[in-house]
């Protein structure tokens, strides 16, 4: 029997097939799955050697699961902000002067800030992945991960990029368990028709996911048109390349009947609350919910979003529907935890592993303060989880059944040491990209000013 750990007295929300929510009962759990839930004592006798740690107070979630991320942009943090399509004219330009070891210093920091953040497991679509990876594994959070694949206009494309995506899923496929590899084309307009032909087989084959951004901006859907005469959603459909196993990031320029497309296909629209509201224009996810598409929920990366604060993105998702429906109906705080535990695990493939508080289950857990002025008084649990919580109120969080934050502290590596250095190569990358590019240097100077 590996390392045992009963998790006491907090108030367990299960997200189990009857939504139970349990008051002061203990998790057990022994290397990385849970095994049991039930009495103190109970557990406490069953399991004699296992360490104790009192949850008192706190409120126990399955782990949230951030599903599209790209954890090594936070070298880019906020670079967006003031810049309109700043995706062509900002994060572009300021990628072609990227490293390997920019990729791997932004991965530690975006992937710690996400697991202080309240995320067990990200879903993460960059370059030099097998940088990332590294960085991921060395936090401790669990990541959905692919390498982008980009054929045309973007910083990085080419052949051999194709290779690396697919040859990633072939190194890391059951080789970690905090590593689950994906396949990631870029975008609709971005990637070939025939890659993107070549990257749906070899997905299928592999039982690997896909992850793309979709529908994402006035461009995509412009050049969609003019080549195929169609919508980015439609175009895809037609293509055989929509599925259960595809996780598309915005759908955000879509026509009316892609929706439809969308849930007849089984693909998982992926709803960025922050960024789209920073952007203007948010995905219309509580609609895309009522017809049967599977909407689920990520951060996005910090150039769109400023913070990756899983928790604290659950009040904008739920906010920022309500406003665009018109209808305090729109996104209850049930519906909006199921799609970051239980719909999420589906949407990666993973729903008999993550997802919920049961036995069986991996122990990928969020433990959120619920003993604070934010959350008291409690007079209704999920409401306030949702709308009285952000990133601040997490305690702990569990991943594969180790601890790795503790009390707010992040215990797989030093939090002082990484903001120095992710200052240190984020202005060493933004020094290299306003060098190199006279256009992005004037656009910076009259977006941000300041020297770096
Ligand atoms: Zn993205």
């Amino acid at each position: 029997m590996g390392n045992s750990l009963l998790i006491e007295n907090g108030t367990v929300v299960t997200m189990n097939d009857a939504r139970d929510v349990l008051d002061g009962v203990s998790v057990a759990v022994v290397s990385e799955r849970i095994v049991a839930l039930g009495p103190q004592e109970e557990l406490r006798a069953r399991y004699p050697s296992a360490e104790h740690v009192d949850f008192r107070g706190k409120v126990i979630l399955p782990g949230l699961i951030n599903c599209h991320t790209h954890v090594s942009m936070s070298l880019q943090k906020g670079v967006t902000l003031a810049v309109e399509e700043g995706l062509y004219r900002v994060m572009w330009p300021v990628e072609k002067s990227l490293t390997a070891d920019d990729c791997y210093v932004g991965a530690l920091a975006g992937a710690a800030e996400a697991v202080l953040g309240g995320s067990t497991c990200v879903v993460d679509h960059y370059f030099h992945m097998e940088d990332v990876a590294r960085a991921t594994v060395e936090v401790g959070v669990r990541g959905v991960l692919g390498h982008t694949i980009m054929s045309r206009l973007g910083p990085i494309v080419g052949e051999q990029e194709l290779e690396e995506g697919m040859a990633f899923v072939e190194r890391w496929q059951g080789k970690n368990p905090l590593v689950i590899p994906c396949l990631a084309p870029h975008a609709s307009d971005t990637v070939a028709r025939d890659w993107l032909l070549r990257l749906r087989t070899f997905a299928t084959e592999h039982k690997v996911p896909l992850h793309l951004h979709l529908a994402q901006s006035p461009r995509e859907r412009e050049y969609i048109q003019q080549q195929y005469g169609t919508g980015c959603v439609r175009y895809l459909y037609e293509l055989g390349f929509l599925g259960p196993d595809v996780l598309a990031a915005h759908c955000i320029y879509i026509d009316g009947d892609e929706i439809d497309l969308l849930a007849s296909s089984g693909t998982h629209p992926i709803y960025c609350p922050m960024g789209h509201a920073l952007g203007g224009r948010p995905m219309r996810a509580w609609e895309m919910l009522q017809h049967g598409a599977k909407a689920i929920i990520g951060t996005d990366c910090v150039c769109s979003n400023n913070v990756m604060d899983l928790v604290g993105e659950l009040r904008i998702a739920g906010a920022s529907q309500r406003q665009m429906t018109h209808s305090k109906d729109a996104m209850p705080a049930s519906r909006i935890l199921e799609l970051v535990t239980r719909d999420a695990a589906e949407a990666i493939g993973m729903s008999s592993e993550l997802g919920r508080v049961a036995p069986g289950y991996l122990a990928d857990l969020t433990i959120l303060d619920f003993d604070g002025l934010s959350t008291a008084p409690n007079y209704s649990l999920l409401n306030n989880i949702v709308y009285c919580c952000t990133g601040r109120d997490v305690n702990s969080v569990l991943v594969n059944g180790k601890i790795v934050v503790r009390d707010h502290r992040l215990v797989t590596m030093d939090e002082g040491e990484l903001v120095n250095r992710i200052d240190r190569a984020g202005r060493g990358l933004m020094k290299r990209a306003l060098a190199s590019d006279a256009e992005l240097s004037w656009l910076w100077r009259s977006s941000y000013g300041g020297t770096l």
